[in-house]
């Protein structure tokens, strides 16, 4: 169901579903939509709680999502390629995860505006942003090896990035202009 919530003035409009989830979820669908799942035991009062604790989190995604679908950008890869190209790169980083014991993941590919990537390290699986066609190929090379990072470290430790660098040596400028092309 549709509903809507006001946010320090900012009206977030939400798809609410009743699922069997543990709590409550909440992403940005690829067409910039707000999608929040939550179990049947959740109050309504909790739900709106738990929306605004991540107004930050989709007042960003949400500019991302403006940004990527308004600005012209250059694309680098069509969206076939870039499956390619990701799928290239996560066997060239792997043999150095895989001296550290980390099994070769399930890869997989979806069109995201909050993320470039993401890791769940307990069940093997990187899924990767098709919208990565609008970068060059060196950033797709550090969300590869950022995302294999979480293989070693859940978090953004300063540990995680130590070990990213040592993938990586220039992520800092990498990240850098990563966020120049999507974030405006
Ligand atoms: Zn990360």
């Amino acid at each position: 169901m549709k509903k809507e919530l006001l946010i320090n003035g900012l009206k977030i409009e939400y798809e609410l579903q009743y699922k069997k989830v543990k709590n409550i979820n909440l992403r940005i669908r690829a067409d910039g939509s707000v999608y929040v799942s939550a179990n049947k035991r959740v109050s309504q009062t909790a739900i709106e709680n738990f929306i605004s604790s991540k107004a930050d989190f989709i007042q960003n995604a949400l500019k991302r999502y403006a940004a990527l679908s308004a600005k012209p950008r250059r694309q680098y890869f069509t969206e076939d390629e870039v499956r390619r190209v990701i799928t290239e790169l996560c066997e060239t980083v792997y043999p150095y995860f895989k001296a550290r014991g980390v099994k070769y993941p399930q890869i997989r590919f979806r069109k995201m505006v909050s993320r470039w990537g993401s890791c769940q390290p307990t069940k093997g699986i990187l899924t990767f942003n098709t919208n990565l066609m609008y970068a060059p190929k060196e950033c797709i090379e550090y969300v590869v090896a950022h995302e294999f990072t979480h293989f070693l470290q859940a978090n953004h430790s300063d540990k995680f990035y130590k070990e990213l660098e040592k993938v990586c040596s220039n992520r800092k400028m990498l990240q850098k202009q990563l966020k120049e092309i999507f974030i405006y």
